[in-house]
């Protein structure tokens, strides 16, 4: 059987329960759009386009200022471009708004740490706004994929700071704890960047956007635990397709007081057949 391509996102849906893997990565049943996905998609695409902006008019006086007035120019933007994917969730007007708000929260928390690096990073260098604005700049939704490990991830963001090479993924998360599956997550990154650039990231991160970014060191242990988990996998869905083989792990997470799993109808977790 050929080598399936995994994520880390596919390889913690694998860990959370095999069944769910089955339904959507071998039968590719489609997922349920919710608003926290939506919210989501519309909150990275306003922080990866706001490093294009144009800086010229920055001043050292007026560079706060200008930051919260284009992130929200762009929030604005965003929110309005994904109202058709709002629309099909049927949420009620006050849900939305709520939505909205929150959302915008969470953009003005980061921009806030932004601007708080941009000041630091001014000090330190005695440069000019625009310059650090340039050396904050990462490199965004970067594609990579291994050959070898049959493994692909998208890093939301790569920071060149000043020797040092991180890593860092966003996310609009309730907890800000760092559970083994974000760990996981950042553990497969680093793989993916020490593979194609021969040497390790020096940092990874989570910018946990309603708190702050939380970020750890990159070591071989690390690497180890994504080479272990993908060969694991691997080892699993390239021996069989055969939904038998894939069983369900019923949890909390099967159905909870405000939803449930994308596959809950059809898996039936409670029924015994
Ligand atoms: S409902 Fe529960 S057991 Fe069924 S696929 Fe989803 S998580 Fe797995």
């Amino acid at each position: 059987m050929v080598k399936r391509v995994e994520s880390p996102s596919s390889i913690n849906t694998f860990k959370q329960c095999k069944r769910k893997y089955y339904y959507s990565y071998i039968e590719k049943l489609p997922s349920v759009p919710n608003i926290h996905q939506v919210r989501g998609n519309m909150v990275h695409s306003v922080l990866e386009n706001f490093y294009d902006v144009d800086t010229t008019g920055f001043t050292e006086e007026n560079y706060p200022l200008k930051c919260k007035e284009i992130i929200q120019t762009l929030a604005l933007h965003y929110w309005k471009q994904y109202e058709p994917k709002l629309k099909e969730l049927h949420l009620s007007k006050d849900n939305e708004m709520f939505y909205f708000e929150e959302s915008m929260l969470m953009i003005m928390n980061w921009v806030n740490h932004f601007i708080d690096d941009m000041r630091k990073v001014m000090e330190k260098h005695n440069i000019s706004c625009q310059e650090a604005f340039n050396k904050l700049t990462p490199i965004r939704e970067q594609k990579f994929m291994s050959e070898k490990h049959s493994i692909r991830g998208f890093i939301d963001a790569v920071h060149h700071i000043d020797d040092e090479v991180h890593i860092i993924d966003y996310k609009t998360n309730a907890q800000f704890e760092m559970k083994e599956s974000i760990k996981l997550q950042l553990a497969i990154y680093s793989l993916l960047y020490e593979e194609l650039h021969g040497k390790m990231p020096h940092k990874v991160g989570i910018f946990f956007l309603r708190n702050k970014l939380k970020i750890m060191n990159v070591d071989k242990e690390l690497i180890q635990l994504a080479k272990r988990e993908i060969e694991l996998i691997h080892a699993h869905t390239s021996l069989t397709e055969q939904k038998k083989d894939y069983p369900r792990t019923i949890t909390g997470l099967c159905k909870w007081s405000t939803g449930k799993c994308d596959y809950y109808d059809t898996c039936e977790p409670h029924s015994t057949t």
